[in-house]
């Protein structure tokens, strides 16, 4: 395997001539090769916030599926900032990253608050708002705006990387100034479609620019084994030239999962069930769930361990559990989750919760925002429970 020195002091950026071959070519790439995506073509500033939002750690295929529905729903900022928390996050479930939902609905209630309901239309405005960043706001300013504005995320981070052979972690300190650098450079000098377009629903060539460059880094530079051979910049990609695109970007150490087990509970009283809602801070805050907390004993769960301590702190109500329900494995963050699920019933009402909980009907679970596993076990209900629950009776 080929070594690859470490980082130079100063790294060089290309030369002009290298810069204009580039754009000609990755122009001509793109008019042919251009991903149909519902977001592209649009330059409402709000849809382009909504679509890149969305696009954060998550793929386009699974984004395609959740952008026209939520912009159905909400389709201006004012009809997001006045919608219910919950229900945003209901039209978010299955996403993840929560947490971008709730800063989504914050801003919105900003614009209308701070800009009279109308997206801001600057870079400062724009990146001030919860949950933008220098990319975002980069992207929107391109995009609706018509600003030279650079973008840097994954799929042009590694894409310059290897334009450039850099070497070393892109994302540190002077990897991540060099490559904001480039984006820079390569962008055109001056917008030659915006003089004909005006305002008009067309987009200019800084966000036709800055989208090929995410194409390209998507479709064809891909993390594993880029398409090299097909690739239009091939003659000027300094990593292609060397052999190294199969080690560039540097790789980030894998990270390290920590194995949990957790327990969720099922108590199901007068054909209602016992869901409680997430508080602010924690993980999934604001979304439902049936009331679930870590297992740190390897003990058989009852009433009086820790866990039915846990959820009685939680939910007001003292519990015991019946049966297993089903298991479900998955990851959050760090945590590689193995998820027990019981049927429990309550023994005792203690009246007070810490988290809001809500007795619901099962026709009615549909309507909350549940977590991805909470969605799962709403799923067991119509077969597994109930046959559970007859075979219980029996005891
Ligand atoms: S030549 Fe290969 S490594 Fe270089 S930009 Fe194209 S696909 Fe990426």
């Amino acid at each position: 395997m080929t070594k690859i020195s470490s980082t130079p002091t100063v790294f060089s950026l290309p030369n002009s001539k290298w810069i204009k071959d580039f754009r000609q070519k990755l122009l001509a790439w793109y008019a042919e090769h251009a991903r149909t995506l519902p977001w592209r073509g649009t330059t409402d500033p709000y849809e382009v916030w909504i679509s890149e939002i969305m696009l954060q750690q998550t793929t386009t295929a699974t984004v395609e599926g959740y952008y026209c529905r939520f912009l159905k729903r909400f389709p201006n900022p004012q009809m997001l900032a006045e919608a219910d928390n919950s229900e945003v996050l209901r039209y978010w479930e299955g996403l993840g990253y929560y947490r971008r939902a709730v800063q989504l609905h914050r801003a919105a209630q900003i614009i209308v608050s701070e800009h009279h309901g109308q997206f801001p239309s600057t870079y400062d405005k724009i990146l001030a708002l919860p949950g933008i960043g220098r990319y975002t706001a980069g992207a929107i300013s391109s995009i609706a705006y018509h600003q030279r504005m650079p973008i840097l995320e994954a799929n042009t981070i590694r894409l310059h990387s290897r334009l450039l052979a850099y070497p070393d972690d892109p994302t540190k300190s002077y990897g991540n100034k060099l490559l904001w650098q480039m984006a820079e450079i390569v962008l055109p000098e001056q917008d030659n479609n915006a003089q004909n377009n005006g305002n008009n629903k067309q987009n200019t060539q800084y966000s036709v620019f800055n989208q090929a460059l995410m194409d390209l880094g998507s479709m064809v530079c891909v993390p594993k084994s880029p398409d090299c051979p097909n690739c239009p910049v091939v003659k000027l990609c300094q990593a292609a030239q060397k052999g190294l695109q199969d080690m560039i970007p540097a790789l980030k150490k894998e990270q390290e999962f920590e194995e949990r087990s957790e327990a969720a509970l099922v108590i199901e009283k007068n054909g209602k069930y016992l869901m409680m809602r997430y508080p602010e801070g924690v993980r999934w805050a604001g979304l439902w769930d049936f009331p679930r907390h870590v297992v740190l004993s390897e003990q058989p769960l009852n009433y009086d361990t820790d866990f039915c301590l846990a959820i009685q702190q939680m939910t007001g109500y003292k519990v015991t559990i019946l049966s297993p329900l089903t298991t479900i494995r998955h990851s959050v963050t760090r945590f590689k989750i193995t998820l027990n699920v019981y049927v429990a019933e309550v023994l005792e009402n203690y009246g007070k919760s810490e988290y809001k909980i809500q007795w619901v009907k099962e026709k009615d679970l549909i309507k909350l925002a549940l977590n991805t596993t909470g969605r799962k076990i709403t799923k067991l209900l119509d077969t597994d429970q109930r046959s559970h629950q007859k075979t219980l009776k029996l005891f």
